[in-house]
């Protein structure tokens, strides 16, 4: 529906939880707005469309469903933990972007009738791989500020990575566009990312993706490099209309 997807550009957060719902025209909580300054592209991931949450999941798909729940949140305790050490806006900002994925996951786990893995607390997670992860991250971005920023690039690959391979072992559509979504979010984050290490006189060399498939990311032409993903996306088309260098 169309006038979905033009309306989640302003309902942002708030359409979330109404996300397959025909609800689109559900009272928009402004405080949520307002305080979440709802940029996100990524919560629009799940307006587009009506979600369908009749498939019969194989259990490889269930695991991955409960794996990205865990890995958003992952990524969004680490920025959040940095954002605290050096307080630059990109690990504010894209923590937020993580807090939508995060919530873009749990949408798909109620869906299918899962039981939601999440844990309260940062760095507390069901999946013991991520509360090592955690542990190790955070430790290694403590070093400094450029220390840090590459962490974040390098959560960012690892997402994308597991994201492109759940992308190709499900033929769930529901479940592919929200994982093709927050792929989308994570090349944003990437980017912003290597902005500022570039910006620091700094470079990045990914370790997870090839090179190539990093570079032909920064190339894109999206452009938004402020990690909050808002940018000149256009949620819904794919499209992006941005006026940047390489639009
Ligand atoms: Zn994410
Ligand atoms: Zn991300």
């Amino acid at each position: 529906m169309k006038t979905k997807i033009v309306f989640g550009l302003m309902a942002g957060l708030a359409m979330l939880f109404n996300a397959c719902s025909e609800s689109a025209t559900d009272v928009v909580d402004e405080e949520i707005l307002a305080s979440e300054e709802v940029k996100s592209s990524e919560v629009t991931v799940l307006l587009g469309d009506s979600c369908d949450f009749s498939a019969e999941l194989s259990d490889a798909e269930i695991e991955g469903l409960l794996l990205m729940r865990e890995e958003e949140k992952f990524a969004h305790d680490v920025y959040v933990t940095f954002y605290e050490v050096y307080g630059i806006p990109v690990f504010n900002n894209i923590s937020k972007g993580e807090t939508a994925h995060t919530s873009a996951m749990l949408h798909l786990i109620e869906g299918f009738g899962l039981e939601d893995p999440y844990v309260e607390g940062i760095g507390n997670y069901s999946n013991p791989a991520f509360t090592e992860l955690f542990a190790q991250l955070t430790e290694q971005g403590s070093a400094g500020l450029v220390e840090a920023l590459k962490v974040g690039a390098f959560i960012e690959e690892y997402d994308i990575a597991d994201l492109e391979e759940l992308i190709e072992s499900t033929e769930d559509a529901t479940i592919k566009r929200v994982y093709g979504n927050l792929l989308r979010g994570s090349t944003f984050h990437m980017k912003a990312f290597t902005a500022v290490l570039n910006s620091m006189g700094e470079s990045y060399t990914p370790t997870v993706i090839s090179q190539e498939e990093y570079d032909e990311i920064l190339e894109g032409n999206v452009n938004d490099d402020d990690g909050d993903s808002n940018g000149t996306f256009v949620p819904g088309t794919g499209e992006c209309n941005g006026t940047g260098p390489n639009a």
